[in-house]
């Protein structure tokens, strides 16, 4: 994931300080240094890195921190909070029109993730009930249209276009009324990109503010490209006052030196963060949480946050009865692996586990979306009856689920094998719950 080298480096620095029942200002000064490097290293703008170290050191050398029973947490709790207000403190929303429809303009760069953002917003927005429309303003790039379109159709969210061939303010114009007819409270306009900035692109760009008079200006930015992506960031800023950034590709193996520096750089807000290609893949930006993942302190409220959205509460409630009374079978396994992977990559489900990342690393920790499609596997090599009675399958049954599956009868033994521990452990579980819950009455 983005960061893993910034968050690896500083988690070694403070897995040092913590270790020490005493503080001292050369180990602060000496972790300042280590932090200073991994930040620029992590390609983060030197002017902040600079401003970063100042403001650390000048409350981590107080006495107060010094003499505290345990320095070296609040060092961290300090270097905390100051990434969270490098990345803007407090989450900025998105804006909502007291006069609908709200209008957000999508701008920037070609190939940065404009139109593909433009849909995951559209699918945000829809699901909290959101009535969006898309428009298609991009008429430059070959297929933008049709792109749109698709996406649009993907998650039954239409789209208004009027072809290649009228100018995309007029088509910025007709959409708003479109939307105005038809009852939509949000209006996203998808704008060209260029491969780079020009007088050209600005001025269609500002002639199409000017008509939609848009509540949010949204540039999206590949985080991939570091530095490059604060210039653009700042260029666009300057011509057109954003209202917010939308990071994309933090699943890639980006430093972190973008998400790190636009705020500070540019003054304008990180509003979401695009984690994969997949609809879904983008999320609110939270300064203090993404703070907290980059330290190795996880991310619990986001991962609540994606089971509460992705998982049915009454399937849920089943599976949850299941369990207590040991009923438990290989297609609830099945079904609840499902729902797991609903939730995004495993990989990056890991990463809001406080201290997930460093174990990830481990060899006998290793368990990724891959394995868990050979489970997968087997487990649908099983019959009906042997997925409800794993006790029938014998040696020869055994053998007939590898060939199925295309892997070998040890994996199909480790799995049946885990799979009875865990009915086991289910059914104590169960004994010391009751079907209730805990005995002593816990509500
Ligand atoms: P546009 O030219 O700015 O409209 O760019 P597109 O929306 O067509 O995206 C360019 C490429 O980046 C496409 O292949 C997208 O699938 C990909 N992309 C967009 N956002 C992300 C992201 O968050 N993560 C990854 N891995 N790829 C992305």
């Amino acid at each position: 994931m983005a960061f893993e080298g910034l968050a690896n480096r500083l988690q070694n620095v403070f897995g040092k300080l913590k270790g020490k029942g005493k503080v001292s200002e050369e180990d602060v000064g000496e972790a300042m240094r280590e932090v200073r490097l991994a930040l620029l290293e992590a390609d983060v703008n030197f002017k902040v890195v600079k401003e970063f170290i100042a403001k650390v050191k000048e409350q981590a050398v107080g006495q107060d921190v010094l003499k505290s029973f345990t320095p070296g947490m609040v060092v961290i709790d300090i270097v905390n909070k100051e990434l969270t207000n490098l990345m803007g403190g407090t989450q900025s929303k998105l804006a909502k029109s007291n006069r609908p429809p709200t209008v957000i303009m999508m701008v920037g760069l070609q190939g940065a993730g404009k139109t593909t953002t433009t849909g995951k917003l559209a699918k945000l927005l829809q699901k909290q009930n959101h009535r969006p429309l898309l428009v298609a303003g991009d008429i430059y790039r070959p297929a933008a249209i049709k792109q749109l379109e698709v996406l649009g159709e993907q998650i039954k969210v239409p789209v208004f276009s009027m072809g290649d061939k009228t100018s995309p303010v007029e088509i910025a114009r007709s959409g708003m009324q479109h939307a105005k007819d038809n009852g939509h409270d949000y209006v996203i306009i998808d704008t060209a990109g260029r491969l780079h900035i020009d007088e050209s692109l600005m001025d269609e760009l500002k002639q199409i503010r000017e008509v939609v008079k848009p509540d949010e200006v949204l540039l999206v930015v590949d985080a991939m490209t570091g530095q490059d992506a604060v210039n653009v960031a700042e260029s666009f800023h300057q011509q057109m006052e954003l209202t917010g950034v939308v990071l994309t590709k933090l699943d890639g193996d980006t430093r972190g030196g973008a998400a790190l520096s636009v705020k500070a750089v540019t003054g304008c807000p990180i509003k979401f963060a695009a984690m994969g290609e997949k609809i879904d893949a983008l999320e609110p930006f939270h300064p203090d949480r993404m703070a907290s993942r980059i330290l190795g302190m996880g991310d619990v409220l986001t991962l609540i946050e994606k089971a509460q959205a992705g998982i049915d509460q009454d399937q849920a409630l089943e599976m949850q009865r299941k369990m207590r009374t040991a009923e438990f079978t290989f297609e609830d396994f099945l079904q609840q692996m499902e729902q797991v992977k609903q939730l995004g990559p495993l990989d990056q489900l890991m990463d809001m586990l406080p201290g997930m990342n460093k174990m990830k690393g481990m060899e006998n920790m290793k368990v990724d979306d891959k394995q868990l499609g050979h489970i997968e596997a087997i487990i649908k090599s099983m019959t009906k009856d042997e997925k409800i009675k794993p006790e029938m399958i014998n040696a020869s049954r055994r053998k007939r689920i590898a060939n199925g599956s295309g892997r070998t009868v040890q994996e199909v033994n480790k799995l049946i094998k885990q799979f009875e521990e865990m009915r086991k452990m289910m059914k104590q579980f169960s004994g010391m719950m009751g079907p209730k819950g805990p005995k002593g009455g816990m509500k």
